[in-house]
């Protein structure tokens, strides 16, 4: 057998998968290289927490090199340009050939593409901007505080709800909830509507129960900074005092260039095999688009929304199935579309929409309100994943099997 080459590009939540499960399942004589720009990992679900102040940056950050299974390569470079024809990517500190190619970017933020959003927004979607969150709150003197959904798609469903409800929870916290309104806008029309109208019903209740308002259909066109209004389509000028965006979101540039992608900048790939149009080239997570059964509206198909729990359970599949192939062995495994989407709602209690995104005519999903319990499952996955690879993780991969089971979700650990 030759020895073969798996070139992972990307080191986030799917990269990192794929690169430890192949590094497992493959016999030595095989390379597994990850090429990754970003030194620092950081678990962006807690960024939520870092808004709050329950986080501190070093907590929730990990070195990559600690992420790493022995024997996985890992380069810390910038991945420029892929040559699908030569099977050869470029990077910003060399040329490298691939015999199987999993492309892991995930997506990229473009706030500039919204007139007056990078001037007048705060958002909770990076690192950076969830520390200069964190940092305006306490000083927020005024009335009204608007969190937009400024395009769609944009990664986990459940993120801007959980922002909203976290940050009217602070302000709570504060005996300030009589004197500042939390409200949430977004196109959609209904909060998560992939997991259907029962759900969304269930989700607009604990919004309000938790002091947000909800505002659905507000397609935002551009926001006035001098004027601090929000301008949306078809709608009235909302005038906030401060502004919490959840930024458009793009297909990185590199598979766009690459000719990977659809129009609208997302790599098409088989839904069960993650594989892509071309032979031995996989993608995952973010960067892909992965149409479900069931629509939105009339002429809107509902797509899988873009999460961890996703990207996780993917490079699974992706890991095992180029395995299977480089060593003739093993049923090829297939992703089965089932993932939850968390709901921290403050006071540590959660939620959790679970379900079977793949089940016809339309995804199944429910809202599990399992309060503290769910809250203490995320905060134990986040420990887990941001142990570095020795005992502990393993102690942390034992605790958080058992609480799934108490749970009635299975962790995708
Ligand atoms: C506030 C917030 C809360 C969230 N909460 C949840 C949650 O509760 N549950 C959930 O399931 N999901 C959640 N998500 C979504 C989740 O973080 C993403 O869906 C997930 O990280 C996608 O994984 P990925 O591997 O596709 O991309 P990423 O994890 O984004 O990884 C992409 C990697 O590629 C690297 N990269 C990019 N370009 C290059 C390049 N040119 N060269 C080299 N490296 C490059 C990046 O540095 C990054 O490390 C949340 C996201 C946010 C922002």
């Amino acid at each position: 057998m030759t020895a073969k080459t798996v070139l992972i590009l990307g080191g986030g939540i799917g990269g990192l998968v794929a690169a430890n499960e192949l590094r497992r399942l493959l016999p030595d004589e095989h390379r597994v290289v990850l090429v990754e720009k970003n030194p620092k990992h950081t678990f962006a679900p807690s960024y939520l927490w870092l808004m709050t102040g329950d986080r501190r940056p070093e907590q929730i950050t990990q070195d990559v090199r600690q992420l790493v299974q022995p024997g996985v390569d890992l380069l810390l470079a910038e991945g420029q340009t892929i040559d699908i024809a030569n099977s050869t990517v470029q990077t910003s500190t060399q040329m490298l050939h691939y015999d199987y190619l999993v492309v892991a970017l995930g997506a990229e933020l473009s706030p500039e593409t919204i007139q007056g959003l990078v001037e007048s927004a705060h958002t909770f979607y990076t690192f950076d901007g969830a520390v200069k969150l964190r940092d305006a709150l306490p000083d927020f003197g005024g009335r009204t505080l608007a969190v937009v959904v400024s395009a769609l798609p944009y990664k986990c469903p459940g993120a801007p709800h959980e922002g909203a409800m976290l940050i009217a929870d602070f302000f709570r916290k504060l005996g300030l909830d009589q004197k500042v309104e939390v409200h949430l806008f977004t196109p959609e029309p209904q909060p998560m509507p992939v997991a259907g109208p029962g759900l969304g019903e269930a989700v607009k209740q604990m919004l309000g129960n938790n002091g947000v308002s909800f505002h659905p259909l507000h397609k935002l066109t551009r926001v006035d900074t001098d004027a601090r209004e929000l301008h949306f389509e078809d709608k009235d000028a909302f005038h906030y005092d401060l502004l919490v965006a959840i930024p458009p979101h793009r297909g990185s540039r590199v598979v766009r260039e690459a000719g990977l992608t659809n129009e609208a900048g997302w790599i098409p790939v088989n839904r069960l095999t993650l594989q892509t149009q071309h032979e031995g080239v996989y993608a995952l997570g973010d960067a892909t688009v992965i149409s479900i059964p069931g629509r939105w509206k009339p002429d809107v198909p509902l797509m899988l929304p873009k999460a961890g729990v996703f990207a996780h359970a993917q490079a699974k599949v992706v890991a095992q199935r180029i395995a299977a192939e480089i060593t003739v062995g093993g049923e090829p495994s297939e992703f089965p579309g089932i993932g939850y989407c968390m709901l921290e709602a403050g006071e540590s209690m959660g939620g959790a929409a679970f379900g079977d995104f793949f089940a016809e005519p339309s995804p199944q999903i429910e809202l599990r309100k399992i309060g503290k319990t769910w809250h203490l499952g995320k905060v134990l996955f986040e420990q887990w994943w941001l142990a570095p690879l020795d005992l502990r993780r393993e102690v942390l991969r034992l605790a958080l099997t058992l609480g799934g089971k108490v749970l009635g979700i299975p962790f995708i650990i």
